[in-house]
């Protein structure tokens, strides 16, 4: 268990569940699956009763509805332990971050976290919970779907709250390369790149770095700050287990082709996690040139 509670918590969470961010016919679909939800089939029966009655009374439904602002789930409190955790471990990244940046006399620009629940809207366009959590390089912002966490137990098998900080770890490890031009340096090569299976090798080795960095993040949470406790990195290493490429396509009945992997096998994500682990140097993190990943 990562030891979380009363330590600093990240001012720079954006928290944006519950709220609405499809336009009036996203909320026209939550309001209806909400009434189906509560009341099942009546529900619909109901909704056109009502619908009829309001036409008749000379009210237009429709506009009633385009009005409503929020959808009728309740917005979860924004102090919950879920939050607060994830506040913690960002403030975490912020400090080994802005040191490793101090050593070469530069300055941290420190991401934002938007925590959301369904969907949300970013500078990359709009992402439903399905995608998984990402990292937005044009507006430098992390999107969390609080939901990742039960999945990442549930459906991938690696509980804890250390699964839960490596994948914030490699998101913030996107938001490194971002700023260092790293991405950038990738998404011009990948341009460049001669073959679909050429491109996702590169998009590989990117991702490979990201979970180095998730390491870096551990290994001075572990050694400076002390907030790790035993067995949370055997959860990291599960949880890179459990997101490799070859065994999601395994666990998902396809045949294994390593030409389509994005985010290297199992083993890679482990290997490249614990070297940035051991070392905690950001010159560890090289997966750009070495020849064996
Ligand atoms: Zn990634």
């Amino acid at each position: 268990m990562v030891k979380w509670r009363g330590r600093r918590q990240s001012k720079n969470v954006e928290d944006r569940r519950g709220a609405a961010a499809a336009g009036g016919a996203g909320i026209l679909i939550m309001l209806i699956r909400f009434i189906v939800g509560r009341f099942g089939i009546r529900g619909i029966v109901l909704l056109g009763i009502v619908g009829a009655g309001l036409y008749f009374a000379g009210v237009n439904p429709m506009a009633l509805l385009q009005q409503q602002t929020a959808p009728p789930q309740a917005a979860a409190p924004a102090d919950d332990d879920t939050s607060q955790f994830i506040r913690v471990i960002l403030a975490e990244t912020e400090e080994v971050w802005s040191q490793q940046f101090q050593l070469v006399g530069q300055d941290y620009p420190e991401p934002t976290l938007v925590l959301f629940s369904g969907g949300v809207n970013s500078a990359c366009g709009y992402a439903s919970s399905a995608v998984g959590p990402f990292y937005c390089p044009g507006d430098q912002k992390l999107y969390l779907d609080t939901g990742f966490f039960a999945e990442l137990a549930q459906r991938f098998g690696a509980p804890g709250d250390f699964a839960a900080a490596y994948v914030i770890a490699h998101e913030v490890g996107h938001h490194i390369q971002t700023v260092t031009g790293t991405s950038a340096q990738v998404r011009a090569a990948q341009q460049g790149a001669r073959s679909e299976a050429e491109s996702n090798e590169i998009q590989v080795r990117m991702e490979l770095q990201a979970d180095c960095y998730s390491g870096i993040w551990a290994h001075h949470a572990d050694r400076t700050s002390g907030i790790l406790d035993e067995g949370d990195i055997e959860e990291g290493l599960r949880a890179a287990e459990a997101i490799g490429d070859d065994t999601l396509q395994r666990n998902a009945g396809r045949r294994v082709t390593p030409e389509s992997f994005t985010h290297g096998t199992s083993a890679q994500r482990q290997e490249w996690f614990v070297r940035g682990y051991r070392t905690g140097e950001v010159g560890s993190c090289d997966t750009f040139s070495t020849q064996q990943l």
